[in-house]
């Protein structure tokens, strides 16, 4: 499809609306307001204007699909609020504290040193938010912000502040202003949303949906699509639970980083989950891909595998780490690109075809071996990853293999011989179910178990963000160096698995219990124990014990256990063999 070109010759209109629309939307609480009062305002403007409103009311700089990004940290608009304000850091740092985001300490701040009248257009701040995106280093960047919200009201610092920090906080993300577009311009949500989904850009969607012409979206190639995610089974037979077809499909979760490949003629992409271009990190699954016959989409997940044994996350990671990809990381760390899905091929868009098909489909194109789909337990290691067909041993793209799988008790030993192969778990698939880009359902279900939980005794304390900014809800927990030294070593930080209630009761007993106050950050008593589970352990020197946990999640609070019984480094140690 050829890209949408704007009818509008009106002269572009000011951001001080979009503003005063999103502080309304930010008043109310009710869907159906919010989404009257976005339909209202839509209707006032030109096509540009709508286009960038759009995006711009969800949050969105930039669209989806674009691979430009702000980079404007927190620092620069600090740095930018000082310099409007007159103020110093120590006194704004309390404010973000206690306000929670950098837009309402701009609107606390900033009045008397900012224009009463607007002069900055839609426009305006669409070609600043560009200048700001192409220009590197963070002084230059934060000059540039400085301008533009210099030439701003107040109404507009607060909300260009909240857009550049990636988020509105106004209660409306994506899917509402999808609505509002379907409501506001009489189209069927559905075709709304497919629309979006296909073109990553709101504002283009926000286009065709005035004009009523939606059907005209199609997909891009080289405009990177969301990806479909999974729901976590915590057992077999929750992963199996409400099969429509009775069975399942069932592939090793491959502990590295999604990747979505898109190939047509000369052109290779390949995307990363977050839709990043990281084609140039893979040099040598280049010639392997464009030895495929394009145009096509493909989705997979690259790992490293050496020598036929597939690399720990944490070893894959030195190389993703690293900014120039050398022949000796590629020789260390070979990637091994792991397909499991065809989105698109050759001018055909396969979302609905049931998975079963796309996985046909797929196999035909890199000409391996799907008659592995039905078979019985493989023997391990890349045998079993590369499958056996033709073409694909040493050949760095492969097939997923996938089962054919009935029964618990069949998860059960999956994904036994899953970790032993030193994959994470396993995904299972509704085998008739469509592509969803960016969405989690019910269609995919992911099986990881946890290594092992930790007792560990909370340290520091930290106030929380957004909803739990009146609350100390970030905690750096410790290990005892021994049984026989009592000496506490932080091993990591959590803030993710307490309810409400607890958090608000264990604040009071922190702020009872502080020792030393720096502002965001309180060292506490060690006394309270929790239990904490992660995806795995570490080595690091981000702690003082030497070891880091990766996804740390508290499963619970141990008020039966003091703190002289929590685990010692020994017990920490011991995991990272495993
Ligand atoms: P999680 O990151 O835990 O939410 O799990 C979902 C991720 O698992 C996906 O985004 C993929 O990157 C990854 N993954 C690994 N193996 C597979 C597979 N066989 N099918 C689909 N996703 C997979």
């Amino acid at each position: 499809m050829m890209p949408v070109t704007f009818a509008q010759e009106t002269p572009s209109v000011s951001f001080e609306t979009l503003a005063a629309v999103a502080e309304q939307v930010r008043g109310t609480t009710k869907k159906l307001e919010k989404m009257a009062l976005l339909a209202g305002y839509f209707a006032t403007l030109g096509d540009n204007d709508l286009a960038l409103a759009a995006r711009y009311i969800a949050g969105q700089v930039f669209p989806r699909h674009d691979v430009r990004v702000l980079q404007v940290g927190g620092a620069a608009i600090v740095q930018t609020l000082v310099t409007l304000s007159g103020l110093t850091r120590e006194e704004i740092a309390p404010l973000s504290v206690r306000l929670g985001e950098l837009g309402e300490v701009a609107r606390a701040i900033l009045p008397g040193h900012l224009p009463e009248t607007s002069v900055l257009t839609l426009a305006a701040v669409e070609m600043a938010l560009e200048s700001l995106a192409v220009t590197p280093g963070t002084k230059a960047k934060t000059n540039l912000l400085t301008d533009l919200i210099r030439r701003a009201t107040l109404m507009e610092a607060t909300y260009l502040v909240k857009l550049v920090s990636g988020d509105l906080r106004i209660g409306l993300k994506q899917g509402l202003v999808e609505d509002a577009l379907a409501r506001g311009f009489h189209r069927p949500l559905a075709a709304v949303s497919h629309a979006a989904m296909l073109l990553g850009d709101l504002g283009e969607v926000a286009v065709l949906a005035r004009a009523g012409t939606l059907d005209r979206a199609a997909l891009r190639l080289f405009h990177p699509l969301g990806a479909m995610l999974a729901t976590p089974a915590a057992t077999p037979e929750e992963a199996l639970a409400n099969l429509p077809e009775g069975w399942a499909l069932v592939e090793d979760k491959f502990d590295g980083i999604r990747a979505q490949v898109h190939r047509d003629g000369d052109r290779l992409a390949i995307y990363s989950r977050t839709l990043d271009d990281i084609t140039h990190r893979f040099p040598e699954l280049h010639a392997p891909l464009r030895a495929l016959p394009g145009p096509f989409v493909l989705d997979g997940e690259i790992i490293g595998e050496r020598e036929g044994r597939v690399l720990p996350f944490t070893q894959f990671q030195q190389r993703l780490g690293r900014k120039t990809v050398t022949d000796e990381i590629v020789r260390d760390i070979p990637a091994v690109l792991v397909a499991f899905d065809l989105l698109y091929q050759g001018g055909d868009l396969l979302f609905a075809r049931p998975l079963t098909e796309r996985r046909t489909l797929l196999a035909a194109l890199l000409q391996q071996d799907i008659s592995l789909l039905n078979e019985g337990e493989g023997k391990g290691g890349a045998a079993f990853l590369a499958g056996k067909g033709t073409g694909e041993r040493g050949n760095p793209v492969r097939l997923s293999r996938a089962q054919h799988v009935t029964a618990p008790d069949e998860i059960e030993t999956l994904f036994v011989a899953a970790r032993a192969r030193g994959n994470e778990g396993l995904m299972v698939k509704l085998p008739h179910s469509a592509y969803t880009p960016g969405r989690r359902g019910a269609e995919w279900r992911k099986v990881k178990r946890a290594l092992a939980s930790l007792d560990v005794v909370v340290t520091a304390v930290e106030w929380g963000h957004g909803k739990r900014r009146h609350v100390l809800s970030d905690y750096t927990f410790a290990v005892r160096a021994s049984a026989s030294d009592p000496a506490l070593l932080n091993i990591g930080k959590a803030y993710s698995g307490l309810t409400d209630a607890e958090i608000a009761e264990l604040t009071q007993w922190f702020l009872a219990h502080t020792r030393q106050d720096f502002g965001r950050v309180r060292t506490v008593d060690p006394a309270i124990v929790l239990e904490v589970t992660f995806d795995a352990v570490q080595e690091s020197k981000r702690h003082k014990s030497g070891y880091a946990l990766r996804f740390p999640r508290i499963l619970r609070v141990r008020d039966d256990k003091p703190l002289d019984e929590i685990d010692t480094l020994a017990s920490v140690r011991a995991l990272t063999a495993r």
